[in-house]
Parts: C-alpha cells; sequence; structure tokens
C-alpha cells in the first residue's frame, strides 16, 4: 500500500526551497497531498486560491502530487485524506525550536500521525517566501529562487516589468 504524505504550509508564495521538499517527498511517498493552510493569523500577500493554482501549475509534472487547501487543523485534513505522514522541510536550527512545538501538538491530537523532517538543499537553507517578498518588492532579482511562474506572479503583484 502506497503511504499519503502531507505536505503542509502557507507557501506565501512557494519558493524552490518548498518545490524541492515536495519534489523529494514524492520521491519516497506514493501519494503526495501539498495542503495549503489558511492560516488566519498571517497577513498573505496571495490568497489561498492563488497560492493553489500556483503550486498546481508547477508541480503539474508529478503525477503523483495533489494540492488543496484546508482552513481547520492540519490533523484533522490529514485524517480526511487518510494520510498517516506529515513531511516538514528543515533549513537551520532557528526552524528546530518552532518545528519541534508543532509537531508534539500534532502528536498530542493525534498520534497515529506521523511528521517526518527532510533536510533542505544547501542552496535554499537561507530562502523563505518572506525574503523573496521584500526582495521582490524592491524590484531585486528573484529568479533562481523561486519558479518562473511563482516570479512571473510577484511581479504583477508588485506591478513590476
Ligand atoms: P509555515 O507557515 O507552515 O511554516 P511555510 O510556507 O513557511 O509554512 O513552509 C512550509 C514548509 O516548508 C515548512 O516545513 C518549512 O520549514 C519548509 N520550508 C520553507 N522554506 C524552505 C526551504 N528554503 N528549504 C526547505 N524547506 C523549507
Amino acid at each position: 500500500m502506497s503511504k499519503i504524505a502531507v505536505v503542509p504550509g502557507s507557501f506565501d508564495p512557494l519558493t524552490n526551497g518548498h518545490l524541492d521538499i515536495i519534489k523529494r517527498a514524492a520521491r519516497v511517498f506514493g501519494d503526495v497531498r501539498v495542503a495549503v493552510m489558511n492560516n488566519s493569523s498571517k497577513n498573505s500577500l496571495f490568497t489561498v486560491e492563488e497560492r493553489v493554482a500556483l503550486i498546481e501549475e508547477v508541480t503539474a509534472i508529478f503525477p503523483n502530487v495533489k494540492v488543496e487547501s484546508s482552513s481547520g487543523l492540519l490533523v484533522d485534513y490529514a485524517k480526511s485524506v487518510e494520510a498517516s505522514v506529515i513531511v516538514r522541510g528543515l533549513r537551520a536550527v532557528s526552524d528546530f525550536e518552532y518545528e519541534m512545538q508543532i509537531t508534539s501538538m500534532n502528536r498530542f491530537l493525534d498520534e497515529s500521525i506521523e511528521t517526518f523532517f527532510i533536510m533542505t538543499n544547501n542552496q535554499y537553507s537561507f530562502l523563505s517566501s518572506s525574503i523573496v517578498k521584500e526582495v521582490a518588492k524592491y524590484g531585486g532579482e528573484i529568479s533562481g529562487l523561486v519558479p518562473m511562474q511563482v516570479e512571473k506572479a510577484l511581479k504583477k503583484k508588485y506591478q513590476i516589468r
């Protein structure tokens, strides 16, 4: 039986770091669901629909990757798609404490769901959606940091040619 794994996140917007994690998860798990979490406490640049559409476009080449959105608890979403694994990316030590807290809480909520971590590719360890947005906002070069479709969408948002 192929395991269903959820790759959750805000993806505001998707970066090459995220994409690398999704790609590697898709090599290990038979069925990968990218879950765009609608976190009301975060001020997002892209709507959930825009984020889903961008990730769908970029991941269309992977037959075992599906993109969905969820506004509830991650463990509830995982249960609803019968996923037994949550996959998260780890960049630096700074990610560790936050991830540890979330993982412990998710285990408290549902201990049948296991969280797996994939270490970032070195070239993406300093890459985040926030830093990409900051650079894009002021017209800085972001090609190589995000997929082409995301670069286009960011330029459109910030009205940069
Ligand atoms: P969240 O708001 O849930 O942290 P993000 O969109 O920031 O959502 O990140 C989603 C997942 O991708 C997280 O597991 C995060 O650690 C991971 N991630 C983010 N950027 C990178 C990167 N450059 N390399 C590897 N993993 C990353």
